[in-house]
């Protein structure tokens, strides 16, 4: 991956975990002083202001944005509280009336950014402009497209990036009005390294209730800040009113945020150092076990081969699973590591067992 900025270096004054807030749409010019207001009432001034300018909506009819105009209003974000503004682009025209009106970082939304074309068309009309840019995950669960789309930016010489956590689309789970589904971030993060990943727990939640519990986890997890959707009077927002929360209230939430740092990996404690060594070579034996086994299962393949047997036998499939599951649940493992544990190692035997029957008999090799 190429080298990036991280947030720290982007000249903006940042440090620190990213805290951004400010409303999901901007309204009107009275609605971003009085936001403004309050949160300089409440001493809750953010690293930086987000507002919503083109809202791309689900469905037409619903508030798609004050357009243009409220660029202009960001002069009184910048007035009342002097600090980098951010707002969504989502065509080469937006990204054009951003930099006329200096807007500080611009973001990539998650209904654009599964969309290489609209991806494509935004970063050509940022090549050679020196701007920060963040990436929100695809409405999908898929990485690669998230990885694409940071890359498409990287090509054209956007080098200030970084993610947005906002959660994924799942019509079953309604726990969450886009599902968190954690991995995907922590693979992003070590996929590309030292890419930070703000976490937006406004849209994963989708209420005001579940923000604390998210964004404590984002924060548990590593990821490197939060985006939080605040209004003066989040009721009467006129987009996404149920999860906004008023300046106080995020107050309130980060202060019972329990920010805790990543390691310096240049320096970690020498009791870091000692229990890392031992899980080193804890895994060195996991390593020569599996060898270990996989050897047995190569002999049980030759067996089966010479045997006319077929590879997956589910009997013996169903009793591995079972007492295994039951044995790792009893040592304290959960029941769905202990499935997908076994799944992968399953998967593996079939794999190389159904390879050696191929392999002995040439006419079915190709
Ligand atoms: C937003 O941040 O207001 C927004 C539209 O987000 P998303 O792209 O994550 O749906
Ligand atoms: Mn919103």
């Amino acid at each position: 991956m190429q080298d990036h900025l991280q947030i720290k270096d982007w000249g903006l004054g940042l440090s620190g975990h990213t805290i951004i807030a400010g409303p999901c749409s901007a309204e009107t010019p009275e609605q971003i002083e009085k936001v403004c207001l309050d949160m300089k009432k409440e001493n809750m001034i953010p690293g930086m202001f987000r507002a919503g300018i083109w809202k791309p909506r689900t469905r037409p009819g619903s508030f798609e944005g004050i357009g243009e105009d409220g660029l202009k209003w960001m002069e009184i974000v910048r007035h009342h509280l002097n600090i980098p503004i951010t707002t969504e682009v989502g065509n080469a025209a937006h990204v054009e009336s951003a930099l006329k009106h200096k807007v500080d970082v611009l973001w990539v939304g998650a209904r654009t950014t599964v969309n290489p074309f609209a991806v494509q068309e935004i970063a050509d009309a940022l090549r050679g402009v020196d701007i920060p840019v963040m990436v929100k995950n695809p409405m999908n669960p898929d990485l690669q497209l998230w990885l694409g789309a940071l890359e498409r930016f990287s090509a054209v010489g956007i080098n200030k990036l970084a993610a947005i956590h906002r959660g994924f689309s799942d019509s079953y789970d309604k726990r969450f009005r886009n599902k968190p589904n954690w991995s995907m971030p922590i693979h992003l993060k070590r996929e590309w390294k030292g890419m930070e990943v703000i976490n937006d727990p406004s849209h994963i939640v989708g209420n005001r209730d579940g923000l604390l519990e998210t964004a404590q986890r984002a924060i548990n997890f590593g990821l490197d800040g939060l985006m939080i959707e605040t209004h003066h009077d989040p009721d009467n927002a006129w987009s996404d009113a149920k999860q906004q929360v008023t300046p106080a209230r995020l107050k309130a939430i980060l202060a019972q945020i329990d920010f805790r740092d990543t390691i310096g990996e240049e320096n970690p404690s020498e009791r870091l150092n000692d229990l890392r060594n031992a899980i080193d070579h804890l895994d060195d034996q996991l390593l020569d076990i599996l060898q270990e086994r996989f050897s047995l299962i190569d002999q049980v393949g030759a067996y089966k081969r010479e045997n006319h047997l077929t590879v997956f036998q589910s009997d013996r499939w169903k009793y591995v699973m079972e007492s295994r599951t039951k044995k790792g649940v009893d040592k304290n493992l959960s029941e769905k590591f202990m499935k997908e544990l076994l799944y992968c190692i399953h998967e593996e035997s079939v794999k190389r067992q159904e390879k050696q029957l191929r392999e002995a008999d040439p006419i079915r090799k190709a």
